[in-house]
């Protein structure tokens, strides 16, 4: 009965989002609308993902989680009541927030309905002059980011970098950042919506009003160790070309006690799944078919821990980012 599960993407407009999810990553947006995240696999209470299609669809992975938790994810089940991962799309189109989220602790005294926030960015497309913000520069302490705070100029304070396709970035809670301005992300995160705003960039929404800041719960948060972050690159990526035919990758992106997450380029025919094991896969470059389905960009899959190996058959190249419980 275990099959590879699809759910129906959660599509959320946003001021800052644009219309890469759906040129890009084929989401069935409406046209004129600006979206900034697909949420493609959620147990968040502010959104119960549906399974899209096979035996289980229409059932909510809430249910799932209820009922088959230990088909889905395998001998960690003990430890979860709630699916770990929220995993989406992001497209970047504008500045995000400059934010922080908080740790597990720090959550449950800043945010108790919420969880702490770990979480992973790969770059799956990357306009020129586009920047993320990850992590403090050198030599900044709590006393020079507050006279920062009160003379408008936080952004001095933290260490950037021009992204480019194939970065991943990990962010574990603690780390200051931001991204924008012309970038498509795939992110997977710890199920939590604890997000503390240090910095808005001056603006206001359609009312004139500044959205709310957390001053004091962000400096709480920041773990002021976390400087210059760098991303690991996978070198040649693109969601475009097929740059890697010829030989098979498996790279490690990050490995940390919430998931790991690593890169594979399929060019060749392979079993994905089974071995007791959940996995998540997201497909970030390509096409295929996996068993009977097709699989295409754009794409995420749950694929449950009792499930059997299930055949991948790329086109050319498949690009996957592929999760697992540590
Ligand atoms: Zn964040």
């Amino acid at each position: 009965m275990m099959t590879p599960l699809r759910f129906i993407p959660f599509l959320r407009p946003m001021p800052w989002g644009g219309e890469r999810l759906a040129r890009v990553l084929h989401k069935p947006v409406h046209p004129n609308e600006r979206v900034g995240e697909s949420w493609e696999i959620s147990d968040h209470r502010l959104h119960e993902s549906v399974v899209a299609d096979g035996p289980w669809q229409g059932r909510t992975l809430r249910d799932l989680m209820e009922q088959e938790r230990e088909a889905i994810l395998g001998a960690p089940s003990k430890r979860y009541h709630r699916f770990p991962w929220l995993v989406k799309f992001l497209d970047a189109n504008d500045w995000l927030s400059v934010q922080v989220h908080p740790n597990d602790q720090q959550a449950a005294k800043l945010a108790p309905t919420e969880g702490g926030k770990t979480e992973a960015w790969f770059v799956l497309q990357a306009e020129a002059g586009s920047r993320i913000y990850a992590g403090l520069k050198k030599g900044v302490d709590e006393k020079k980011l507050r006279q920062a705070l009160s003379s408008g100029s936080v952004v001095e304070c933290l260490h950037s970098f021009e992204p480019k396709a194939g970065d991943c970035v990990f962010l574990p809670a603690g780390t200051v950042h931001a991204v924008g301005r012309g970038i498509l992300i795939a992110e997977l995160q710890q199920t939590s919506d604890a997000t503390f705003r240090l910095f808005d960039w001056n603006r206001h929404d359609a009312a004139g009003k500044p959205r709310p800041l957390h001053i004091e719960e962000s400096l709480a948060c920041i773990d002021w160790s976390r400087m210059e972050v760098k991303p690991v690159r996978v070198p040649g990526f693109s969601t475009e070309r097929q740059q890697l035919a010829n030989k098979p990758v498996h790279q490690p992106l990050v490995d940390c006690d919430y998931f790991r997450i690593e890169y594979r380029a399929l060019s060749e025919p392979c079993d994905l799944g089974g071995a007791g094991k959940m996995q998540v896969v997201q497909v970030v470059a390509g096409s295929g078919k996996l068993g009977e389905s097709t699989m295409d960009i754009g794409q995420t899959w749950l694929l449950p821990a009792a499930m059997s190996p299930e055949r991948c058959v790329p086109d050319a190249t498949l690009g996957l980012l592929v999760a697992t419980l540590p």
